[in-house]
């Protein structure tokens, strides 16, 4: 009589570890939104974002503002939009400067 004993130590530990993928767009995603909503404020013709989110908060309308670099182009567009059409590209960029400034 035989007893098979088998003791393999296979190394099958699949501890996959991902530590390639460096995400630090956070912080140039935020730096982006600050720079276009300064674009906005000032393309719309604003003293400040308080006079600028007054305005929105009377009307219920806001300008938006194409998020590409070099297009500026700005529409009316919901106060909370945050994927709007944009004419000029044909890409959903345009965001509303409550959106830009974090306060929606
Ligand atoms: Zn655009």
């Amino acid at each position: 009589m035989l007893l098979l004993q088998s003791n393999h130590t296979s190394p099958s530990h699949f501890a996959k570890s991902s530590g390639a993928g460096c995400e630090e767009e956070n912080m140039d995603d935020d730096a982006l939104r600050k720079a276009m909503l300064v674009k906005l404020i000032e393309i719309e013709g604003y003293d400040s974002l308080e006079e600028l989110m007054e305005a929105v908060f009377s009307d219920s309308v806001s300008p938006a503002i194409c998020m590409n670099e070099d297009c500026n182009f700005v529409s009316e567009m919901e106060p909370d939009q945050d994927r709007g059409w944009c004419d000029e590209c044909r890409t959903n960029t345009m965001v509303a400067a409550p959106v830009l400034a974090g306060i929606i």
